[in-house]
């Protein structure tokens, strides 16, 4: 684990290094200096993080570097796919975060010094920090799956980052004859939102039960087992009869390749040709984090689970899908949590005091269909290094009458609006 980090002159910005009386301070009087924290990403844990870090400490200069002037969640995107839901539903600006007090940079980082502690942006400006954040969520690999690449997404939707290629693969949907097959092509682990394409299998399943009820859908998986996996079978059976097929990696479900000049998707055991094909590719952390070397050889970022500080790069932080957080899974209900923990590590830090243990809420709700949903709730606490699952959390009960979906379909609508005030004001 990384040593305290103390306040110096290197991470104080302002007079206060500079005179003899300064330096007799204790820590609690530097700490009011203005030290600077840039964060770049303003998703679900960049825009939570840079929230707290100016609530915890009003006085921190902190910078929010984040291309999009406006945000558009993946949470909920099912149900846009699906018709339920429209995509302005889905985002949300930075004017709220602007106000209390962020500065927020409309800019896509391009380059880390973390020597010199700079972040240059695409317009060539760059900025000093004292302490950075990284949250820019994932990457698809465009390089792991044969003939998938980023030309290929505009034949073949991924919608693993929502917005146009959302709306893409709704009008795929819209446009398919009743009785077309829907292929959705599932990574193996780690991944962002394991639970969400199951989630969309069943959604679009709704839809086609109601417009073209003599389509299917073909799950291709390349992973045996996921999460809520008896939940969903079980609505499958109930409300999608016949509708639903999975082949599992054991099965031969693992996509080797693809084909979008013909809609094909390929595995060990053969051709599946799709009249709308959803590949969703293998991810990585957002590609900034390899240029700022926080990324490791897997693609992600290792952290002490304490400060979120990276365990490859000093003064750095990684939160949110980008880093490798143990058993907390890549969501938007962690991301929230890990963007609050951060920045209260972080300005223990900077004050020089030592940060908190941080025990983090995940809860996930799964939408089957309009009204029917179910959930998974998870504590998390660092330990030996990583993060690992502690008591309390749990998921709905396997049996259940009617309204205990309804109402946990009624919860998961308060969640999102929870969370994304909380994230973005
Ligand atoms: C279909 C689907 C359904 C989901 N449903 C749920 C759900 O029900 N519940 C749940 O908890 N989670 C859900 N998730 C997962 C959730 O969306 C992610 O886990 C969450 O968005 C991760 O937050 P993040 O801040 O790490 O990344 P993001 O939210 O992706 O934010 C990253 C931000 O960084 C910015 N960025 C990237 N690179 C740079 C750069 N170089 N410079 C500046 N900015 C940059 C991007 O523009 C982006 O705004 C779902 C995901 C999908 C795909």
């Amino acid at each position: 684990m990384r040593a305290l980090h103390p306040v110096t002159r290197r991470n104080v910005v302002g007079g206060l290094a500079a005179s003899a009386t300064a330096l007799a301070v204790p820590h609690v009087a530097r700490a009011q200096s203005v030290a600077r924290v840039a964060v770049i990403g303003g998703g679900f844990a960049g825009a939570a993080c840079a929230r707290a870090l100016k609530r915890i400490d009003p006085k921190l200069d902190v910078t929010l570097i984040e291309p999009n002037r406006t945000f558009t969640a993946c949470p909920f995107s099912n149900e846009v796919i699906a018709g339920l839901r429209d995509l302005e539903a889905q985002q949300f600006g930075y004017d709220r975060i602007a106000g209390e007090g962020v500065h927020v940079v409309a800019q896509t980082a391009t380059r880390v010094d973390p020597q010199a502690r700079t972040v240059t942006l695409a317009d060539g400006t760059s900025l000093s920090y004292d302490r950075l954040v990284l949250s820019p969520g994932i990457d698809l690999r465009f390089d792991a799956l044969p003939g998938y690449d980023e030309a290929a997404s505009a034949k073949m939707p991924h919608a693993w980052k929502a917005g146009e290629q959302t709306t893409l693969l709704r009008r795929q949907l819209e446009a398919m004859d009743d009785g077309g097959v829907v292929v959705l092509a599932v990574p193996a682990n780690p991944s962002r939102c394991p639970p969400a394409p199951y989630e969309r299998a069943s959604l679009i399943a709704h839809y086609l039960k109601t417009t073209k009820p003599r389509s299917k859908v073909l799950i291709l998986d390349a992973k045996d087992a996921f999460p809520q996996q008896r939940l969903f079978e079980g609505a499958w059976k109930e409300l999608y009869a016949g509708m639903i097929e999975r082949i599992s990696l054991s099965q031969g479900g693992r996509v080797t390749s693809v084909d979008p000049a013909t809609n094909t998707i390929i595995t060990e055991f053969g051709d599946h040709t799709a009249q709308v094909a959803n590949v969703i590719p293998p991810q990585k952390a957002g590609r900034i984090t390899d240029i700022a070397g926080a990324a490791d050889k897997t693609g992600w970022c290792p952290i002490d689970p304490v400060t979120f500080a990276s365990k490859l790069v000093p003064d750095i932080h990684v939160i949110g899908d980008a880093c490798l957080g143990g058993a907390i899974p890549k969501s938007a209900s962690a991301a929230n949590a890990q963007g609050k923990a951060c920045a209260a590590a972080v300005a223990s830090l900077i004050s020089g005091r030592a940060p908190d243990m941080p025990r983090l809420t995940g809860v996930c709700y799964n939408i089957v269909a309009p009204g029917h949903a179910f959930s998974l709730a998870g504590f998390y606490a660092p330990k030996d290094s990583i993060f690992v699952e502690v008591e309390g959390g749990g998921a709905s009960p396997l049996d259940a009458p009617r309204e205990v979906r309804t109402r946990e379909a009624e919860d998961a609508r308060r969640w999102f609006a929870t969370i994304t005030v909380d994230s973005f004001g």
